[in-house]
């Protein structure tokens, strides 16, 4: 019997496998992953081919909010896995519309429109904000416009990249979807002078993720509220990420107790299991959607739903949002410890942090590298900021060693 891996350098299994994207040269090269081989993962740790741990800080961007194979994700996912799979939206099935009331009611909104990725969810809010400013609003065929802001990111689709502001996420892509406005985010005249007759809707993020952890000033999404009311325009808040628990509360929206006309969620909503997307909207809104006006294979299948329904039952107890709540106490706490100390500034909502590193210490990638040589993973967002973003299952030890371990790598 031959054993291949006896060829292989000993002690690699990474590169015996073939599997870092440098060395592995079938796959795009559209990322530049840590060189890291995950195999298995645990709530909020992960383990590498070669059987290290990692305390995984960057949680899939927030898709990993519950943590790894969260039991009760696990099981609901499971058990619909031996029952039914898909149906495509041609027949009912039974899981969907329990998936749909547990949600609008969590959010406190009236209808859902189930999609499967992030970016699926914003191209589904604009056109439905068009069709409402054409139906509704009365905006002349082909002349409405969508608001949004600078350093903003919803996706990588022709559409939505069409008005980022992001050079690298744009160049060589066009042309350009047109009908969007940019404004500087977190200011209010800026919104007031772009919104008129023509605009269907503004679209922020509340918190910019991964623009770097950006949080606006108390009162913007009060203001941007109050200023689409007046201007007879939808507010369509992007929660994929800042949403389901991550800033402490259900929605980042409710730090200022403000619900949108239209919701994005995404990530977190498939539990780190399958992609889940919806929009939640007020009901005018989204009745303007007829048959055959929009739709997808498999937006709201019943894996997709059963998982979601199980996720919208973890957040029902709150215990997620209260665990980042208090433990984000605990992380700005040591940010703060660490702020002139490695650390130049930093802004943190709940279990979320842009943190930015003195420039001199290296930039966010050498930050990253380091840290997993101590045995956490993070991501960084741009140049110095890193992201830390971990479960909202981490424990208070946990949070404290990682504190501790971004302390010995900066200091
Ligand atoms: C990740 C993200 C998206 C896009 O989600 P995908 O599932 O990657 O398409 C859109 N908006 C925000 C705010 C995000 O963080």
């Amino acid at each position: 019997m031959t054993t291949p891996a006896r060829n292989a350098p000993a002690g690699d299994a990474r590169s015996s496998a073939g599997l870092i994207g440098a060395e592995t040269p079938v796959l795009a090269h559209n990322y530049h992953p840590l060189p890291v081989v995950v195999a298995r993962a645990e709530d909020v740790w992960v383990e590498d081919v070669e059987g290290r741990r990692y305390l995984d800080m960057l949680a899939g961007y927030s898709a990993l909010n519950f943590g790894h194979r969260h039991p009760v994700l696990t099981e609901a996912a499971h058990r619909q896995l031996d029952r039914l799979t898909l149906t495509s939206r041609a027949f009912h099935h039974d899981q969907l519309a329990s998936f749909a009331s547990g949600l609008a009611e969590l959010t406190g909104l009236d209808m859902v429109l189930p999609m499967n990725t992030g970016a699926e969810a914003v191209e589904s809010g604009i056109k439905l904000a068009r069709k409402w400013a054409y139906d509704v609003k009365g905006v002349p065929a082909d002349r409405a416009t969508i608001v949004v802001a600078a350093d903003n990111f919803h996706g990588r689709t022709t559409t939505i990249v069409s008005f980022s502001t992001d050079e690298t996420a744009r160049n060589g892509f066009g042309p350009f979807t047109p009908g969007f406005r940019i404004v500087p985010f977190n200011d209010l005249a800026a919104l007031e002078a772009a919104v008129d007759e023509t605009t269907a809707a503004v679209l922020i993020e509340p918190i910019q993720g991964e623009a770097g952890v950006i949080i606006p000033d108390d009162g913007y999404l009060t203001g941007v509220r109050e200023l689409t009311r007046r201007a007879g325009c939808l507010f369509i808040a992007d929660e994929i990420q800042s949403g389901l628990g991550r800033t402490g509360r259900t929605l980042a929206v409710d730090h200022e107790s403000v619900l949108p006309d239209v919701l994005l969620l995404g990530k977190a909503l498939g539990g780190g299991i399958v992609p889940v997307s919806a929009v939640v909207a007020r009901r005018e809104v989204m009745n303007v959607l007829h048959p055959g006006e929009h739709g997808s294979t498999f937006g709201g299948n019943p894996l997709a739903a059963a998982v979601g329904s199980a996720v919208v039952g973890l957040l029902a107890t709150g215990e997620y949002q209260r665990r980042a709540a208090e433990l984000g106490e605990v992380l700005r706490a040591g940010l703060t410890d660490l702020t002139g100390r490695g650390v130049t500034g930093f802004r943190a909502r709940g279990l979320w942090a842009g943190v930015d590193v003195d420039p001199s210490l290296g930039t966010g990638r050498r930050i990253s590298e380091r840290l997993m040589a101590e045995g956490i993973l993070v991501k960084d967002t741009h140049g110095s900021t890193i992201r830390l973003a971990p479960p909202l299952t981490i424990t208070r030890e946990v949070l404290e060693s990682a504190l501790a371990t971004l302390e010995k790598v900066l200091v």
